[in-house]
């Protein structure tokens, strides 16, 4: 049996002996879904071993593992354990001065030595979240034509028509549990990348490894290339999408369409589709569509709801008062801002038993032409209708703050230093403790930053944003800004869907996952003004979320994965994923 190469052997086969590597997922199997895809084992060892990255251990592998699996001379004579190894790297990467230098380090290594990639992210998750995530990826996504080196997730281009469900055959993972596909027309807040987009969903999904205990065998990162409109891409001789303009109308809805039942056939109802920075147009009608026929969630819109409605239920500890007792004004009436609104309002409704078309009265929008009000109806986007209440017409933030006069303020048009000083004086003049969150990033786009809301409220601002902002000192007092960042939310939704079989995504378990991330701050961070819970405990916060959704899922039917577990953040955190080598004897 021993073997110089990888072969698909049948459960049955797997045998103790011989010098070869199981492929099987050990202590993070309790997700995996064996009803709908069988498994399959291979075998690696020697030379191919060293270059499988599921298995690579690289100096770590022991004298025993080394004999063993016909490894002797193909390894230098030192062994290094798993954390001198994450010592080491951690080290050459903060040599790196350019962050794009950081990121391919950082994707070297995924493709190098899986577990040790996400070891080191689980570990230091503060420092290198923004490099395998955003802003990095961002640049990652810009570059990506040019330090393309490997396919990391799965192309699906209008070259496909027709056999997109072969396509997914070709992927080398049987038992997927959560997809993240986009179709790059809308990435970050940099525009069109078409296929560039790619960097998204591989961001994505290592994130659900890393922070909600996804096995990374089952995250499967998709990009749909339809074409693209950015003509520098179109001009570009590197480019590595399809070089024709954006097809839409019947022919995209065709193609998604192929895409949404191929997925479904081959990996069954319980897979999650995440949907990634589609422009917000098709955000709208996909979710709207498919979310009565498939599991699906829109980050963008439904994530951040989730985790900035988490950080006003956990403000309400500072600010005082219910949600019901608040106003709220958005400035930005897009993705982030009405699916926030939606998310609010449906909160409110719940607690108070008001209908929705009586508790959205308590929140207002502006968008680029100002408040979206009653006499504006007939040109609006479907999507800002229901933010469209009798009140004249007002132009500009200011005006409109003076005139609603918000509790709340939330910045989320994209679109940076919006919140003037007028703006957060303006709000300070009516409220005590004015809760302003800056939505929009990258940074330089933030509505204002940490010190001007907390300069200009006096220190009275409860400030919060997209981005992230150094902690500021005002007045002898350390104030510390809490970021909105979705990361808190998607992991721990998904691993709460999956680990439940939920077969469809509900309202209520966004509002449960609020509610569990809510209830991670304590005392201490409510101290220095922080509304969102320390990163460094992500798993944790995860678990919770997890657990909180999946009992919503129990107890509105929607599970399929029964008997339900007795103690569902225990069940959760062993359904964890964990990146420590496992023994190869
Ligand atoms: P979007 O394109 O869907 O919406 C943007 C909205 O802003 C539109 O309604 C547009 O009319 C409005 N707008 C544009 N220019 C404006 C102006 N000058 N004045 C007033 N309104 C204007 O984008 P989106 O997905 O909703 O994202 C918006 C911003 O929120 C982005 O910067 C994004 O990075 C940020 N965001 C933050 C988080 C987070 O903090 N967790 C999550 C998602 C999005």
């Amino acid at each position: 049996m021993a073997s110089n190469g990888v072969s698909g052997l049948d459960m049955e086969k797997k045998s103790g002996g011989g010098g070869g590597v199981e492929d099987i997922y050990g202590e993070d199997s309790a997700t995996e879904d064996q009803l709908v895809t069988p498994r399959t084992v291979s075998v690696a060892s020697g030379y191919t071993l060293l270059r499988d990255p599921h298995h690579n251990k690289g100096l770590a592998f022991t004298e025993k593992e080394r004999d063993a699996h016909y490894l002797r001379g193909l390894l230098p004579p030192a062994v290094l354990n798993q954390d001198l190894q994450e010592k080491r790297l951690m080290h050459n990467l903060r040599q790196y001065k350019v962050p794009l230098q950081r990121y391919m380090a950082m994707m070297d290594l995924q493709e190098r030595n899986e577990r040790l990639f996400y070891k080191l992210l689980i570990d230091n998750v503060e420092e290198l979240l923004p490099v395998v995530y955003t802003p990095t990826v961002g640049e990652a996504c810009q570059k990506y034509g040019s330090i393309f080196r490997r396919p990391q997730g799965l192309y699906i281009s209008l070259k496909e028509k027709g056999k997109i469900l072969e396509v997914l055959k070709n992927w080398p993972e049987r038992s997927i549990q959560v997809i993240v596909v986009t179709d790059g027309e809308r990435i970050l807040g940099l525009g069109d990348l078409g296929c560039q987009g790619m960097g998204i969903p591989v961001g994505k999904l290592s994130l659900y490894t890393a922070l909600g205990g996804l096995r990374p065998s089952a995250c499967l990162p998709v990009t749909i290339d339809v074409g693209t409109n950015n003509e520098q891409l179109l001009k570009d001789e590197f480019y590595i999408g399809l070089k024709q303009r954006r097809a839409t109308g019947q022919e995209y809805a065709e193609l998604l369409h192929e895409f949404m039942c191929a997925v479904k056939q081959n990996y069954g109802e319980r897979v999650l589709v995440q949907f990634e920075d589609f422009a917000n147009h098709n955000a709208f009608e996909l979710l709207a569509k498919y979310s009565k026929t498939h599991l699906v969630f829109n980050d963008d819109i439904q994530g951040t709801a989730s985790v900035v409605l988490a950080g006003l239920i956990a403000s309400l500890k500072l600010v005082g008062g219910s949600l019901a007792e608040h106003t709220f004004l958005f400035l930005g009436a897009g993705e982030a801002g009405t699916g926030i609104a939606e998310l609010i309002a449906l909160e409110i409704s719940k607690q108070t038993k008001a209908p929705l078309e009586e508790t959205r009265k308590k929140i207002w929008l502006v968008d680029s032409k100002g408040l979206i009000v009653h006499s504006r109806m007939e040109s609006l986007q479907h999507f800002k209708k229901p933010w469209a209440h009798e009140h004249e017409s007002i132009r500009a933030l200011l005006d409109a703050v003076k005139s609603i006069k918000p509790t709340v303020l939330i910045g989320s048009s994209g679109v940076g230093k919006t919140f003037t000083k007028e703006v957060v004086e303006a709000m300070t003049s009516f409220n005590e403790k004015p809760l302003i969150l800056a939505l929009s990033n990258p940074t330089s786009q933030s509505e204002c930053t940490a010190e001007e809301a907390y300069t200009w409220s006096k220190g009275r601002a409860i400030f919060a944003s997209g981005s992230p902002f150094d902690p500021v000192e005002y007045n002898g007092k350390l104030f510390v800004p809490g970021q909105a960042n979705n990361a808190y939310i998607f992991p721990g939704f998904g691993l709460g869907l999956i680990m439940s079989g939920a077969i469809r995504v509900h309202e209520d378990m966004l509002l449960a996952a609020s509610e569990a991330l809510a209830a991670q701050v304590t005392q201490e961070n409510y101290d220095k003004g922080l509304i969102y819970p320390p990163f460094c405990n992500i798993r944790k916060i995860s678990a919770h979320i997890a657990a909180n959704v999946a009992a919503k899922a129990y107890q509105l039917g929607l599970a399929s994965r029964l008997p339900r577990p007795e103690h569902l953040v225990k069940y959760a955190e062993s359904c964890m994923y964990s990146p420590v080598y496992r023994s190869y004897l």
